[in-house]
């Protein structure tokens, strides 16, 4: 007689959003029977939102992909590992002999950003594609936020976050933390955090063209047009100067260059100039110059508002210019940069000065733009296909940037086009549909998890390593084998998954060895490689970062310090402190000091000020977020869309008026690349002149499957943003601000 099992408790970081909430599961026998939150996680002390308690559902999904998929005769049939493998070997191999290394392209979607495997491989694997057509959700997301901070600070990892359980002032601009849980800014229970701030006399303001439900939780709400918060940030910037209260505060004065030009860049930029095209009273710019800098200690945070805009990178670089000058940068309290465990570009090599940011090491073929991290915007991919001589093959990891990034009814043509494409993702949706092959991933619960992206955003220093939940299915690979053995094929690499990892982590054990700055400087290379056995893969390599890191054991140099053994044995994560001054040490600029004043800024400053006197469209689109919803890949659980439809299109009453539609009509949205049409939901939430619509949807696509999401399908809002407009600095595309019509669906 076959018998039921214990159930058992266990614990594990929520892998689903930012916030790397600590989960407390109860399972038995391969399947999740309740999800809380972990209420001793040192981090998170028990909160979850309603995702979190769906990892069981995500992992018992019958459309989740269990085995491979091969088109065959135009269906998507499954295979075995074997054949799937013989036919990408066949695939890519041919496509890239036929065609070259430079026509195969890859792009690499957001949830790589919360998984360990990918995170640790994607260097060495897509390294040995020897391809520069490299696309990732960066551009539709946070890359201006990092080649502001390359810029300033010599590193684009070096991103400060607001230090929310300290400040007394925080400024929010173009984020919406009580939908989103927050982002580039790690924070669980975000709204508590929030609430906190003002239950300690402390005073938070939204900035946003619509008001959002932080907007509701926060002391003022500041209705801003979309798409000019650089225009009021620099006239804020340009108060304080002028009223001479600028200054970076005695910890930081000494380590801060181009406080003159900033200032004389800044002039055109008075709070009455700036005013009418931004819709902020003057009166209100000089207000908040004044309290920012007058609170005893202030944070100011920009996110998508303002980084998805024509501004991003200007808008980026003006919030933490606005963060030295207030003297909050760096000090508690203030905009603060973490410390993570695993170390990082600011904790390794000379301390306090390095070789800047360069970008520009070679350029797209159609525009010529330039590759910035390594990547070329993921809004030039349609046209880096369409061109003759263009890509003809393209690997995508976790990605469904036909919803996600700008004019997905044109990548979604081009994809058609292509030769031969190879999906790892565990979903037949609108971009994999595209797929030659699709290689499932195994499930959250199937693979380990450490957070070596959030902890680097995080407001306390923090680490919790999950072990996988469950077993992977047999014959299932990991992730990391999967995608090194990709690597493999295309590179020609006669090796097998495991003995590239032994290479990869041979070489990065002589590299720290070699480094000056590293606990294990002079080490002989053999005895760290025989310290890490007998762990391989992800573990071995997160566990020899840990302890070469700035808490760790240095393999016996620092006796007590952090091993991955060590967060084995804490479950509920390891509490590292409250965030710490870092400055002058974590700067990599060449000049060794805060640049605030980049030239490449410094010359788009013209262009900021056209936008005073530019023409202002009737209406305009906006995105949103709701708790429920990530991006594109929680729509097929049914506890989660259910209810009251969020993809709806926000209109202001008097917008409505004079458009014609009402409450629960149909509404057709066109903009300059395609329309859509959308049920309508009036409500003076969106200011006057802006609509809004929630991005990730659109589900009712032939040949997807996702049985839920399709009932629930909603509407691709990125049939509507347009290619063609972009952040000019950093190839970001422009997901607010896209000017629309609206008119009664008929
Ligand atoms: S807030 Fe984010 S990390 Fe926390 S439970 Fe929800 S989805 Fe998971």
């Amino acid at each position: 007689m076959s018998g039921v099992g214990e159930a058992r408790t266990v614990y594990r970081t929520c892998p689903l959003c930012e916030a790397t909430c600590g989960l407390e599961l109860t399972v038995r026998d391969g399947e999740v029977l309740r999800i809380r939150g972990d209420r001793d996680d040192v981090f998170s002390r028990g909160f979850i939102c309603p995702k979190g308690s769906v990892l069981g559902q995500l992992h018992a999904d019958p459309d989740r992909l269990r085995a491979p998929l091969v088109r065959r005769y135009g269906r998507q049939e499954e295979v075995s590992w074997d054949e799937a493998w013989r036919v990408v070997a066949e695939g890519l191999g041919g496509a890239v002999a036929r065609h070259g290394r430079e026509r195969l392209a890859v792009y690499l979607g957001n949830p790589n950003a919360h998984n360990l495997s990918p995170l640790l491989y994607n260097r060495t694997w897509v390294r040995a594609l020897r391809t520069r057509q490299r696309y990732s959700a960066s551009s539709v997301d946070q890359l201006p936020k990092q080649l502001a901070s390359g810029w300033m600070f010599g590193s684009p990892t070096a991103v400060a976050v607001p230090d929310l359980d300290r400040t007394d002032y925080l400024l929010i601009l173009g984020a919406n933390p009580m939908a989103s849980n927050g982002s580039l800014c790690t924070a669980p229970d975000f709204p508590g955090r929030l609430r906190a701030i003002r239950g300690r006399g402390g005073r938070v303001v939204v900035v946003d063209p619509a008001r959002t439900r932080t907007a509701d939780e926060a002391d003022e709400w500041v209705a801003i047009r979309p798409g000019t918060d650089a225009l009021l940030l620099a006239a804020i910037v340009r108060e304080l100067v002028v009223t001479g209260r600028a200054d970076p505060g005695d910890h930081l004065r000494a380590h801060v260059s181009g406080m003159d030009d900033l200032a004389v860049a800044l002039a055109p930029f008075g709070a009455d100039t700036v005013s009418a095209a931004t819709g902020v009273s003057a009166a209100t710019i000089r207000r908040l110059a004044v309290e920012l800098a007058e609170a005893p200690s202030a944070a100011v945070y920009g996110r998508m508002g303002t980084t998805t805009v024509a501004f991003g990178t200007t808008a980026s670089w003006l919030v933490d210019v606005l963060n030295v000058v207030t003297g909050n940068l760096d000090r508690a309290g203030g905009a603060m940069f973490p410390l993570p465990a695993t170390g990082g570009p600011t904790t390794r090599g000379e301390s306090g000065r390095g070789e800047g940011f360069r970008t520009g090491r070679s350029r797209s073929v159609v525009r010529g733009f330039p590759e910035i991290l390594g990547e070329y915007p993921a809004a030039l991919m349609a046209e880096e296909i369409e061109h003759d001589g263009g890509v003809r093959a393209l690997v995508t990891v976790a990605g469904n940037p036909v919803l996600s990034t700008p004019n997905g009814a044109r990548l979604s043509a081009a994809f058609g086009r292509l030769d031969f494409m190879v999906s790892v993702d565990p979903y037949l949706n609108e971009t994999t549909r595209h797929a030659d092959v699709i290689l499932p991933p195994p499930s959250h619960l199937e693979r380990s998890h450490y957070d070596l992206v959030f902890t680097g955003f995080s407001v306390r220093n923090t680490a919790n390593y999950s072990p996988p939940v469950f077993e992977r299915a047999e014959g299932q690979p990991d992730e990391w084998e999967i995608l090194l053995r990709i690597g493999a094929i295309v590179g020609g690499i006669d090796m097998e998954p495991s003995a590239i990892d032994d290479a990869v982590l041979r070489g990065a054990v002589e590299s720290m060895c070699g480094d000056a700055s590293s606990p294990v400087h002079g080490r002989d290379p053999g005895e760290i490689v025989s310290a890490l056995e007998p762990r391989r893969g992800p573990e071995r390599m997160l566990d020899l970062l840990l302890r070469t890191g700035p808490y760790g054991d240095g393999f016996g140099a620092s006796p007590g310090g952090l091993t991955l053994a060590a967060l084995e044995a804490a479950p509920h994560g390891v509490d590292l402190g409250p965030l710490q001054p870092r400055m002058p040490g974590m700067l990599r600029t060449q000049s060794g000091t805060i640049e605030l004043a980049p030239q490449q800024l410094l010359a788009d400053l013209p262009r900021l000020r056209a936008l005073v006197d530019a023409p202002v469209p009737p209406l305009v689109l906006v995105g949103r977020r709701h708790l429920r919803s990530n991006n594109s890949w929680m729509h097929n659980v049914a506890s989660l869309v259910r209810g009251r439809p969020r993809c709806t299109l926000q209109v202001h009453p008097d917008d409505a008026a004079s458009c014609g539609v009402r409450d629960g009509d149909s509404a057709r949205v066109a903009s300059r690349v395609g329309e859509v049409v959308a049920r309508v939901e009036v409500t003076d939430a969106v200011s006057r002149g802006v609509v809004s619509l929630p991005h990730g949807w659109g589900h009712d696509v032939d040949g997807v499957r996702l049985g839920v999401a399709r009932e629930f399908a909603g509407v691709n809002s990125n049939l509507l943003t347009d290619e063609e407009q972009m952040d000019p600095l950093s190839g970001n595309a422009v997901l607010n601000g896209i000017p629309v019509t609206v008119a009664p669906a008929g």
